[in-house]
């Protein structure tokens, strides 16, 4: 088999045969396309790369170092034992010391004040997933906005937005349907306190992403995914399956939702952003869902030592 490119020997086939460096070199391409296609960096911005020491977003740094944006990263402790722990921390560090990018570091715990993270997520009472990507979602936010970002970057890809894809046209229900039309590249700010989202692999598949790190040489965290998720995803399974017989099909999904605009314009009005009473973070209820949680939590500590 011969690269596709300059017909030396390939090293690799995952939907055209490349050599390492042609594959490298395609990869990087392809991610700037996406970039240019979709308006996601402007030569201003200050860019916070969300990177947990996985394949996904350490390949998303590393592209948009090369690609020369001004980028900085973020790595956060989610206090769940197997999803993030010491070495992923130090993989991150590491990884950002060797390119000289500037690395920032915090946990659930230190950023939102909460006394025993374990007891937040139980209290929350939804699966624990649901609460982290809360949690991680309204960090990302204050914290790139209160250090000057503009835009944050995270490592989500075709594979991610393939199994949102399916997930939210099973549940049906309005919040599911409200998620369909955040799957594309950009998400713009809502709201003076919403920093603009974007997610550079949104055409990269997972699988490249490995093979990019691995031709890289980039040293990756053992197991980013935190065992809740993976006990829990029959998705990548199913894809699996499907992979085998259209070895391109979610690349394919994730290019028609860049072009379908499935926001119904009464779900846009109810998604009205506003600033929680109690902390001021932006959200779409008078209270947002992390003190919502805090209260119960205080409420509980409290009738507990009355
Ligand atoms: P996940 O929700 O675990 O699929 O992660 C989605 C994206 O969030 C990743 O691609 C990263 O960009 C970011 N992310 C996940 N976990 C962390 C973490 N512990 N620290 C920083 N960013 C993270
Ligand atoms: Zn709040």
């Amino acid at each position: 088999m011969k690269c596709i490119s300059c017909k030396k020997p390939a090293e690799i086939k995952i939907t055209q045969a490349f050599c390492a460096e042609c594959f490298l070199r395609h990869y990087q391409r392809r991610v700037e396309k996406t970039i240019k296609k979709f308006k996601l960096i402007q030569k201003n911005d200050k860019v916070l790369v969300a990177v947990s020491g996985g394949k996904d977003s350490l390949s998303c740094a590393d592209v948009l170092n090369r690609l020369g944006f001004n980028i900085s990263v973020l790595h956060i402790d989610v206090g769940i034992k197997k999803c993030t722990n010491e070495r992923s921390k130090r993989v991150v560090e590491e990884f950002c010391k060797e390119r000289n990018i500037p690395f920032y570091f915090t946990s659930f715990e230190e950023f939102f004040g909460i006394e025993d993270i374990n007891k937040f997520f139980k209290i929350a009472k939804r699966p624990i997933c649901a609460t982290c990507g809360m949690l991680k979602r309204a960090l990302f936010n204050k914290f790139a906005r209160e250090n000057g970002f503009t835009k944050i970057a995270t490592g989500h890809c075709a594979d991610d937005i393939v199994k949102y894809f399916f997930k939210s046209m099973l549940a049906g229900d309005r919040d599911s349907i409200l998620w369909l039309s955040k799957l594309k590249p950009i998400t713009p700010s809502s709201h003076p306190k919403v920093i603009t989202r974007i997610r550079p692999l949104f055409e990269m598949l997972e699988i490249e992403n490995l093979a990019y790190t691995k031709f890289r040489n980039i040293v990756v965290a053992g197991c980013t995914m935190c065992s809740y998720f993976q006990r829990k995803d029959k998705w990548t399974e199913i894809l699996r399956d499907v992979d085998k017989k259209i070895p391109d099909f979610k690349i394919k999904i994730a290019r028609t939702l860049e072009k379908i605009e499935i926001i119904l314009p009464d779900v846009q009005k109810k998604e009205e952003i506003k600033e929680c009473s109690i902390c001021g973070e932006p959200t779409n209820q008078e209270i947002c869902a992390v003190c919502k949680i805090k209260q119960k939590l205080s409420k509980r500590n409290s009738s507990k030592i009355s």
